[in-house]
């Protein structure tokens, strides 16, 4: 702002010079911000932690959801779009969870590599619990229809991949040959970090099913369908999710589904999440008669503020409602 009202004075030619120059090293910008260090968006927290450790400190790793928002939807704010700006490679999870990633760097204006890490990683079906009301509306049509209950339905792919600490392992795999592609000279410094990020999941995986298998209940309602990984990894049965459109208040009768379902499984507990209101687990959880905890899908926040600390974090809420 304020070199546009010098331009009015007696120095305007030398001012429109300077402008210039500032133009030119604006545009130039990817290269200076952060000194010479490309820029690489990465979507979410658990990502945005395996990035920055395998990126070490040659490369600026900026994270784009903000801790304590829902990683299904994001619209930044003019600041926040600031501080993407200039990103040489962006870093989402794919599978039509955070396409806001997408849209948002192209909207910076400048050419940027997306890359979509889930799909290469063998995502899991989502199980009929785990797609909720929609699956229930087709039993119901079934039904309706005279038709059998179906058996074998399968849902959309699953996005929450990084809640396996083993894909985590594979996710910076990927990381490291694309910080490669954009940084050929760090190449060597990428696989170390890698190397030692994939025998420090090794070490997480380890712990977390050693604590896991001491559990002596295994049947979960979570709030959305993000635990689908976790679950499979370490043998728990989620019996019904609260939110199958997460952010999306479920309907009157897809809360009857529900508890039937936890009394049909005999579900142990249900696991609200701190991104999202918590009211309709607390209803569930009075009329199933059910304790209540937290699970944090994204982490980012004091506390769970590294891949490790998220998800000790949430084995330890597991533990206290199963063990
Ligand atoms: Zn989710």
């Amino acid at each position: 702002m304020r070199y546009a009202g010098s331009v009015s004075t007696a120095r305007s030619r030398r001012t429109i010079t300077t402008l210039a120059v500032l133009a030119l090293s604006l545009a130039g910008c990817p290269k200076r911000s952060g000194g010479s260090k490309p820029r690489v968006a990465v979507s979410i927290f658990p990502l945005y932690d395996a990035a920055r450790r395998v990126a070490g400190d040659r490369l600026d790793v900026v994270l784009v959801l903000p801790p304590g928002r829902s990683e299904h939807s994001y619209d930044p704010t003019p600041r926040e779009m600031t501080r993407i700006a200039g990103s040489q490679l962006a870093l989402s999870v794919g599978l039509g969870m955070d396409e806001w990633l997408s849209r948002i760097v192209r909207n910076t204006g400048s050419e940027v590599r997306v890359v979509e890490i889930g799909p290469s990683l063998d995502p899991r079906a989502m199980t009929h619990e785990e797609v909720g009301e929609e699956a229930a509306d087709e039993a119901r049509e079934a039904q309706s229809d005279g038709g059998h209950e179906e058996e074998h339905h399968h849902g959309p792919k699953d996005p929450h991949f990084w809640l396996d600490p083993t894909r985590m392992a594979r996710a910076a795999d990927i990381m490291a040959r694309e910080f490669s592609r954009i940084d050929p000279q760090g190449a060597a410094s990428f696989e170390q970090r890698r190397a030692q990020f994939g025998r420090e999941m090794t070490t997480l995986d380890t712990q977390i099913r050693a604590r896991s298998e001491r559990w002596s209940k295994r049947t979960i309602v979570t709030f959305h369908g993000s635990m689908g990984y976790y679950a499979e990894r370490y043998r728990l049965t989620i019996a019904a999710v609260i939110e199958p459109f997460p952010g999306r208040e479920p309907t009157a009768r897809y809360i009857t589904e529900v508890l039937a379902a936890v009394q049909r499984s005999h579900a142990a507990a249900l696991f609200s999440e701190p991104q999202l209101d918590r009211h309709p687990a607390e209803v569930i959880a009075e009329q199933a008669r059910l304790p209540l905890f937290e699970v944090d899908p994204v982490g980012g926040t004091p506390g769970r503020d590294s891949y490790e600390r998220l998800l000790l974090s949430n084995t330890d809420a597991f533990e206290r409602a199963l063990r």
